[in-house]
């Protein structure tokens, strides 16, 4: 007799064999009989014609039609069954053969479970890998919804809270200006009250602001206004005023000439200086006291590269590009302590994440080095910012009248008459 017939006279025993083994592993799943009576006849099928691939259709929906539970513990469900599966059908042929014929039986069979073994741990690898990459897709999703509302939330709160920053300011004017006919004694006493009202609201303004500038570069909505600028220039203007901070932290600045610094380039000229404030500030916080910060840079084809260093006490590699980040400050938040130009006075953690975003938005990139942190032996820091050699107006805007400036502009230069 052939083996697909021997097989076919085992159906009642292998039956009720498969159906108590899988029960115990599977537990009673409905619907598992008519599952296996199918399979026995694919079997028997796949052996009259010696194409084991009559077996795929089953297996392929035993393999994707478990449910994303059953992938997420990430068992190979199916692979396993047919193993049970395989070691019930060789205890009955075993048990109902005599030893010649049931080996025959065996070897016959054991190349039909060796095809649907590989095909069932094929299928199961794309079915996990695919429920694990919709389940990245999901968890992404959910990222940037959270990441959505919180940019719109910071967008609304920094909006909001400017209708009642404007008001603390407009009334502490007309304090002040109602002191201004106060007698002597009582504008000594109350003057340095207001101005504290004023300092400490130009603070919080700053700090709006830079949540609104977030919120802009969150939703690609910083528009730039392209003037032409002289990088040098600047870097002078901004020692000029973080003068008084260097002196009080005694701190070097130096700025050195390089080819580009004094090169006429189309740019954002308050943005720009916005980035190299903040650059500066950070520079300045966390260098210890009587330290060097030193702006360099080069030309590049098509760039230019601008270095801002510090002696300070440098950052760790894996801070290195989350420092870029939203809110993205080294360090627990509980030891969180404002300053605006204090040794490590840290602040709300948006100065890089916006001077990225600014630097970027003219189609550059910035990034930092530093071999490590240590407060001890300060390694220091060089942030670089790349930008592109823009010489003309970039397209829309307000090209021919810039444009006729630069090229005024750069007559004057040429002939050495202008900086
Ligand atoms: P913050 O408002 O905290 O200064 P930033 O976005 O400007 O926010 O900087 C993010 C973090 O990067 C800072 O909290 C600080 O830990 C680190 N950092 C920035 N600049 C420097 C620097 N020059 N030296 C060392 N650490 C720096």
């Amino acid at each position: 007799m052939e083996s697909a017939a021997i097989l076919k006279s085992l159906y009642d025993a292998w039956l009720k064999a498969a159906t108590e083994v899988l029960a115990q592993t599977a537990g009673t799943k409905q619907g598992m009989q008519p599952q296996l009576e199918r399979f026995f006849g694919l079997l028997v099928q796949a052996l009259e014609t010696g194409d084991p691939a009559w077996l795929d259709s089953i297996v392929y929906l035993w393999v994707w039609s478990q449910t994303d539970s059953d992938l997420s513990d990430s068992r190979i469900a199916v692979v396993e069954a047919l193993q049970e599966l395989m070691q019930v059908t060789m205890r009955v042929v075993r048990e109902h053969l005599d030893d010649s014929q049931a080996i025959r039986v065996m070897e016959t069979l054991l190349p039909y479970w060796l095809h649907m073994l590989e095909y069932a741990a094929n299928q199961e690898m794309r079915a996990q890998l695919d429920h694990t990459t919709s389940e990245l897709e999901r968890v992404q999703r959910e990222l940037e919804r959270l990441d959505k509302s919180k940019s719109d939330f910071i967008s609304v709160a920094a909006h909001e809270l400017k209708t009642p920053l404007t008001l603390i300011e407009g009334y502490a004017a007309m304090l002040r200006e109602t002191l201004s006919t106060a007698a002597p004694e009582v504008l000594a006493q109350v003057s340095p009250l207001v101005d504290g009202i004023f300092k400490g609201n130009a603070r919080i303004r700053e700090i709006v602001d830079d949540l609104i500038d977030v919120s802009l570069i969150d939703n690609d909505m910083l528009k730039l206004a392209f003037q032409p600028l002289w990088l040098g220039q600047i870097f002078r203007s901004l020692a000029d005023d973080l003068a008084s901070a260097l002196q009080e932290r005694n701190l070097t600045l130096k700025i050195n000439r390089f080819p580009g610094s004094n090169r006429l380039i189309f740019g954002d000229v308050e943005r720009l200086q916005q980035v190299f404030r903040n650059l500066l500030t950070n520079a300045i916080k966390y260098t210890p006291d009587g330290g060097r910060i030193t702006i360099d840079g080069r030309l590049l084809p098509g760039f230019i590269e601008v270095t801002v260093s510090d002696t300070g006490i440098g950052i760790a590699p894996e801070y290195q590009s989350v420092i870029f980040d939203k809110f993205g400050r080294i360090g627990d938040p509980q030891t969180h302590s404002s300053g605006k130009i204090r040794f490590k006075g840290g602040g709300p953690g948006l100065g890089l994440a916006i001077a990225k975003g600014i630097v970027e938005a003219h189609g550059g990139s910035i990034w930092v080095e530093s071999p490590g942190y240590d407060e001890e032996t300060c390694p220091g820091s060089i942030f670089h910012v790349l930008l592109p050699l823009r010489e003309e107006q970039p397209e829309d805007g307000k090209a021919p009248l810039f444009a006729k400036l630069a090229a005024y502009i750069r007559k004057g230069e040429q002939k050495g008459g202008l900086k």
